[in-house]
């Protein structure tokens, strides 16, 4: 390796991938060593962000300089227990810090309106996950990096001492390739990946809506470019962020997240869980999971009465920008959406005589603890009022991947791993890393691209200097 000529390779323009281009290029500068970096990007300049780009990115902080309260324990919460302490906790002593350096690349912050439902405190940035996209690929321009779109990278190159370059499929079916010294891997999950998918999820994901235009990018590419090299892998394989969706929009993550106030039946007008059953933040995954692998045609709809457009801010609940189906009767109801009337108004009924509780008790934001008889089944634990005052309204569901959990195994340094221990030279954040089991920890996964792309960045930065500290290098 010539010192004078060290190249660092970064895979992915989301927010793994910048923040780690951006950090890398103020460490070297800082250390005055002169390193190329240049970053990869499948997409063309004006699609390039993956998910990031559309994401709202909502980020479990109290304030920026201050993490929720309870980050550590809600981590192993949601991952039932099975989440990396060390990996979490970095992400919690680091979390204030990247988002003060991210505030220095022009992202600014507020406190969002969160859909309707309280839950655990978050901000956001001014402009979304488009606003984190901009400002750094602005920052790592004006740092020298090289930002090569519509050249994904296809396979790594490994020498005795580590990594040593990565194939480039570029101009369309050439494969150039690039040497390497360092590589960090920021190419997202496999969520747009369908032989990956298939093979994960079974037959029924090849179907499974993408929820924003984004997410098409993120094709396992990193993933199986690491593990070809012999990385080990971490994370639930079985496990995917996924939000119920207006099929009928064509907006991004158009999400329809009013159904705890109402029921959902499936095609046959039966209801299927507990609507009632947490905050929605803890109840849509699971619940879009479960219509679209399990529910006839993978759909499903959300029941309300006219009293949905008295709750305060119900259309903050509501990214459609389709109008619900409403009429003056279940039945009536029942025709317009193709469902067995007969099954809708027997299941409504069945439910308007279990909620018998105080209707003042309801509360939109909060588990208001408006719970239907026991007799119901399934039961509804919150906000279950009767449905009875017309026009009634339904809005079709269906499931929208966002991410999957299955990725390369890491440590706090954001190196990968392999049964050896961390593999010379290469790197990864974000979604090609896996760490989340269970349940996706809510507004957690820019965070924690932001986090360990920057620690990335830095680490790789190290690890060159180092090299090319040695004798005979
Ligand atoms: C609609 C939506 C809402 C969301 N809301 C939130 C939220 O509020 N809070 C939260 O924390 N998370 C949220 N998420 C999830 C979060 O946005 C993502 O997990 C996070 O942004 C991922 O960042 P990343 O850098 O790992 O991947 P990405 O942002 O997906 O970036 C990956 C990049 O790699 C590129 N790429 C892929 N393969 C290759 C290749 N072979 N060569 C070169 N480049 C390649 C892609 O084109 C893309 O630019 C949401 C996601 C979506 C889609």
């Amino acid at each position: 390796m010539n010192p004078d000529s060290q190249k660092l390779v970064i895979v992915g323009h989301g927010a793994a991938g910048l923040a780690a281009a951006v950090s890398a290029a103020e460490q070297a500068r800082s250390r005055g060593l002169r390193i190329e970096i240049t970053l990869l990007e499948k997409a063309r300049e004006a699609d390039a962000g993956g998910n990031t780009r559309w994401s709202p990115s909502y980020m479990r902080m109290a304030a920026p300089d201050r993490l929720a309260p309870g980050f550590e324990e809600d981590m192993q919460r949601a991952s039932g227990g099975l989440a990396d302490r060390d990996y979490f906790r970095t992400l919690a002593e680091n979390a204030a810090a990247t988002l003060g350096w991210l505030g220095m690349q022009g992202v600014s912050f507020d406190t969002p309106v969160y859909y309707l439902s309280a839950g655990p405190p978050r901000i956001q940035p001014v402009g979304g996950g488009r606003a984190i996209i901009d400002r750094l690929a602005e920052a790592a321009a004006k740092s020298a990096v090289k930002l090569r779109y519509e050249s994904p990278a296809i396979r790594l190159r490994m020498g005795e001492g580590g990594v040593s370059g990565v194939e480039v499929r570029s101009s369309g079916r050439d494969v150039t390739v690039l040497d390497a010294d360092a590589v960090i891997l920021a190419s997202g999950g496999f969520q747009g990946d369908v032989t990956m998918m298939r093979k994960h999820f079974g037959p029924a994901a090849e179907t499974l809506k993408l929820i924003s235009p984004g997410t098409r990018f993120d094709t396992g590419d990193g993933i199986r470019m690491a593990m070809d090299q012999g990385a080990s892998i971490s994370g639930d394989w079985n496990g995917m962020h996924i939000e119920p969706i207006d099929p009928r929009s064509q907006h991004s993550a158009a999400v329809v997240l009013v159904y705890p106030y109402g029921i959902v039946a499936d095609r046959d007008g039966r209801r299927f869980f507990d609507e009632g059953g947490g905050l929605v933040h803890e109840t849509w995954e699971a619940f879009a999971r479960d219509i679209h692998f399990s529910r006839p045609n993978s759909i499903a709809y959300a029941i309300l009465d006219s009293r949905l457009f008295d709750i305060i801010g119900y259309e903050r609940a509501i990214r459609s920008d389709v109008a619900p189906h409403q009429a003056g009767t279940i039945e009536e109801l029942a025709m317009l959406i193709g469902i067995p009337a007969r099954n809708l108004k027997a299941t409504i009924d069945a439910y308007n005589a279990a909620a018998t509780g105080d209707p003042a008790k309801f509360d939109a934001a909060r588990s208001d603890g408006l719970a239907a008889d026991r007799t119901l089944q399934p039961p509804k634990s919150n906000w279950a009022r009767a449905i009875v005052k017309p026009p009634y309204v339904a809005y079709p569901l269906v499931g929208g991947i966002a991410y999957t959990f299955g990725g390369l195994a890491t440590n706090s340094n954001a190196e990968v791993l392999s049964e050896q221990g961390p593999m010379p030279g290469l790197y990864a954040a974000g979604e090609t890393t896996g760490h989340f089991y269970g349940t996706a920890p809510n507004a957690v996964a820019v965070l924690r691209a932001l986090v360990f792309g920057r620690i990335a960045g830095r680490q790789a930065v190290d690890y060159l200097q180092k090299q090319a500290a040695q004798p005979g290098r």
